[in-house]
């Protein structure tokens, strides 16, 4: 039925939902986010051939380890690899400092990159975290995906371990789950790259404690596993319904 539904649509109309099906964009502030809020999902991007990029907009590593680092853009390209993201961008913002700066230089790399990907789809942090960076880049990321990029249809905020159930009021509430049982060892695998982040369990950073999460997550939907989002903006075109 679907598939003559397809048929029935122009030619241009077609193509253009498909061309736009394949353009994801992810904003992380630091490496690891992209991992643990939607590494399961961005993997099932990538199986279908979605082209997916990640943006990781801090360096993640001077504050904490000093300036020699940890390998931090070793271990951020083998995690994209693990998940089957060919571009992912580095923007090198200090870590743990996105709250010195005006919005307005978070927000200019974030809309330039939004205008040159044209992405259907953004997952990024959600700004009810702990993190002050989550915060801060999740007011950006509101600002870089606004409707005038008319490209946009949908951004979804993501639960990012050790991050957002950890503030207070905890004001994320799921309200879309993707179903991960196909990937859960893919993001898992992906996030053992970053050594510098993974912590013993019961951490909620510890691999053990991530498969559990998503198992949660999951059995909240009768599903295996499953990442969580919270719609920040969706928007239906051309006659599309809800599913
Ligand atoms: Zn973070």
């Amino acid at each position: 039925m679907a598939n003559d539904l397809e048929l029935r649509q122009p030619r241009r109309w077609r193509q253009g939902r498909a061309m736009a099906s394949r353009r994801v964009l992810v904003i992380a502030a630091h490496p690891d986010d992209e991992l643990l809020g939607c590494g399961g999902t961005v993997a099932l991007h990538a199986k279908a051939g979605d082209e997916v990029t990640s943006v990781i907009v801090c360096e993640g590593e001077s504050l904490r380890y000093g300036l020699q680092g940890v390998g931090q853009t070793e271990h951020i390209r083998r995690a994209a690899a693990a998940l089957g993201v060919c571009d992912v961008r580095p923007l090198g913002f200090a870590d743990q400092r996105l709250d010195t700066l005006p919005l307005t230089e978070v927000i200019s790399p974030l809309e330039a990159l939004v205008k040159e990907l044209q992405p259907r789809i953004v997952y990024c942090q959600w700004g009810g975290d702990i993190n002050r960076d989550h915060q801060v880049l999740f007011q950006a990321a509101l600002v870089a995906t606004r409707p005038t990029a008319g490209w946009v249809r949908a951004v979804y905020a993501f639960d990012t371990a050790s991050s957002t159930e950890w503030a207070y009021p905890r004001t994320f509430t799921a309200d879309t789950w993707v179903d991960i049982s196909a990937t859960l060892d893919i993001k898992l695998a992906a996030m053992a790259c970053y050594t510098s982040e993974v912590r013993p369990y019961p951490h909620p950073r510890s691999l053990d404690a991530l498969r559990h999460r998503a198992l949660a997550w999951g059995n909240q939907q009768c599903l295996e596993a499953a990442e969580v989002f919270m719609t920040v903006r969706r928007t239906l075109q051309h006659g599309e319904t809800p599913v």
